[in-house]
């Protein structure tokens, strides 16, 4: 396992790689971002999307998918600045938190756009999410695959030109240089990063006695032959405006969006991961496949930023342990109706032999970044596998 000298990312992060000279790809992104990227000309390819969706408008000029978070209403906030008329659509979560909720109905409010929320069959949910976290050790595969497909067959089927995401993750987390630099959400990039692990809503029919009806809203079907003869533009808006977390926070809370300061569960950013209680076990799995939690990703997106040093990181990360968001466990195990021992097993199932190894009992990483870790304090709590 090796750690960028810069941030504090490992190479057993997804996507994520380390040059020559012991950098890593996001932090070669951020020098993409600071240095590299024409940003005007960016603009002006924005500029251009903009009059060819109100050209073909039939209505709506774009969709925005939505949570409600602060990414989605700098969203909202930048395509009514450059005068689209939005839709936005949001998968709702099953366990859609309570300023979740609020967020949302204030975002919908305040910045005055119409809005889908579309709910999944709860049962369908529990049992896709069961099978995904017991198969796959991914808790978030049936979100990603709804929170993609919906907004993407919403267009094609209302015509509506243009889908405007929101960061490009390749260019804040990783990815390589083409895919650092590149505009568009399209299919290739969902089979590649939707975090969808190569699999399509097809191969899990029959898993948890899911039927292809079961699984509707998560198939795209055979809509791509639609998305090309429509043109359907599906664009990252970090790609054409410099992405920035705190940033995207101070715009929307300016425009009434609440963080949920003072209940920090996971990471460090009180504004983020808040609209949903189950996103938490999608970061912690992070732990046993990767070796990371989710302050990883937040503290080197500070280090980037010149916000924290790599010193401080490393301290907050050694103060903050492992952060198992143990309420949530207990909110996932009630939700499946199953005892917490069995989420405690599946998780040892995704356990990284590549990087994790056992010494008298008690689960280590070689060459962890905090070489003195209290290994003792994240272990699992309830019942090791027997
Ligand atoms: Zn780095």
């Amino acid at each position: 396992m090796r750690y960028c000298i810069r941030c504090i990312l490992p190479d057993t992060r997804p996507g994520l790689t380390i040059d020559d000279e012991g950098v890593c790809s996001a932090c070669r992104g951020h020098e993409d971002k600071e240095f590299h990227i024409d940003w005007p000309a960016r603009k002006r390819a924005f500029e251009a999307l903009v009059a060819d969706a109100k050209d073909r408008s039939s209505g709506y000029d774009c969709i925005v998918p939505v949570s409600g978070g602060k990414d989605s209403w700098y969203q909202i906030i930048k395509a009514q600045e450059y005068g689209l008329n939005v839709l936005a659509v949001t998968w709702r979560t099953p366990a859609r938190t309570e300023i979740g909720q609020q967020n949302l109905d204030n975002m919908i409010s305040r910045l005055g756009v119409d809005h889908i929320d579309y709910t999944i069959n709860p049962d369908v949910e529990r049992r896709f999410m069961k099978t995904a976290f017991e198969k796959v050790g991914a808790t978030g595969l049936p979100m990603h695959m709804a929170l993609f497909v919906i907004p993407i067959r919403f267009a094609l089927k209302l015509r509506i030109p243009l889908i405007i995401w929101g960061e490009n993750a390749q260019l804040e987390y990783g990815g390589g240089k083409d895919e650092r630099l590149a505009t568009d959400l399209d299919r290739e990039w969902l089979a590649k990063h939707g975090c969808l692990q190569s699999t399509n809503a097809a191969d899990w029919v029959g898993e948890e006695d899911l039927t292809e009806a079961d699984l509707a809203a998560y198939s795209l079907g055979d809509t791509g032959e639609a998305a090309a003869e429509f043109k359907l533009e599906s664009v990252f808006l970090g790609s054409f405006f410099k992405w920035n977390s705190f940033e995207n926070a101070r715009i929307a809370s300016e425009h009434g969006f609440e963080s949920n300061a003072g209940h920090l569960k996971t990471g460090t950013w009180e504004f983020a991961d808040i609209d949903c209680r189950f996103i938490s076990l999608h970061h912690f799995l992070k732990w046993y496949k990767f070796g990371i939690t989710r302050s990883f990703d937040n503290l080197s997106v500070q280090i980037r930023m010149g916000m924290t040093t790599r010193e401080e990181a490393i301290e907050i990360i050694r103060q903050k342990g492992w952060e198992a968001p143990h309420d949530d466990i207990k909110a996932f195990c009630a939700f499946q109706g199953l005892p917490e021992e069995w989420f405690w097993q599946v998780c040892e199932s995704f356990r990284n032999p590549a990087i994790w190894h056992r010494e008298s009992d008690i689960w280590k990483i070689r060459g962890f970044l905090i070489e003195d870790w209290a290994w003792l304090n994240s272990q699992p709590t309830c019942a090791s596998p027997s």
